[in-house]
C-alpha cells in the first residue's frame, strides 16, 4: 500500500513540475476562471468543444502543486469526453477526493489524487479546475470561487 502511496505522490508531483496542456487555448469555444482563496490557486480553463465532445481542454494557472496536478490531469481526463459526462466525473471525483462513502468509481489516472481525502482543507485545490470546467460549460462569465 505505501508503494502504492509513493507512486501516487510521484505522478501528482511529475504533473506539478511538468503540467500537461499548460497554455491558452487559441479558438476556445468555453472559458472560464476559478479562485481558491483559502489557498490561493488560481486557474483559468479553456475548452474546445464540437457536436457536444470535448476535442480539447487546457489551463492555465498558478498555484499548489495539488491544484496544478489536478488541473493537469482533468484536462488530460476530459479530452474526448462527452459534455454531457462531465458532471457525472466531476461528482464520482468530488466523492473520491472527500472520501464519500459508497462504491468508488473507477477513475483511471485521476485515482492518485485520492490521498487527498485525508486532507480536507486541500479538497478545494484538487475540485478547483473542476468547478472551473462546470462554470465553463454553463458559460459563466463571474470568476468562480470555491468560497
Ligand atoms: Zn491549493
Amino acid at each position: 500500500m505505501s508503494d502504492l502511496r509513493e507512486i501516487y505522490q510521484e505522478v501528482i508531483f511529475d504533473h506539478y513540475r511538468a503540467p500537461r496542456n499548460c497554455r491558452a487555448l487559441a479558438g476556445a469555444s468555453h472559458k472560464a476562471e476559478g479562485y481558491n482563496p483559502l489557498c490561493g490557486d488560481k486557474v483559468v480553463v479553456y475548452l474546445q468543444i464540437d457536436d457536444g465532445v470535448i476535442r480539447d481542454a487546457s489551463f492555465e494557472g498558478v498555484g499548489c502543486a495539488i491544484s496544478t496536478a489536478a488541473a493537469s490531469l482533468m484536462t488530460e481526463a476530459l479530452k474526448g469526453k462527452r459534455v454531457g459526462d462531465v458532471q457525472i466525473l466531476f461528482e464520482s471525483f468530488h466523492d473520491m477526493v472527500t472520501g464519500a462513502p459508497g462504491v468508488p468509481q473507477a477513475l483511471g489516472k485521476l485515482e492518485v489524487l485520492a490521498g487527498v481525502r485525508e486532507f480536507p482543507s486541500r479538497v478545494k485545490c484538487a475540485t478547483l479546475a473542476w468547478h472551473t470546467v462546470l462554470a465553463a460549460l454553463k458559460d459563466q462569465r463571474e470568476p468562480v470561487s470555491t468560497e
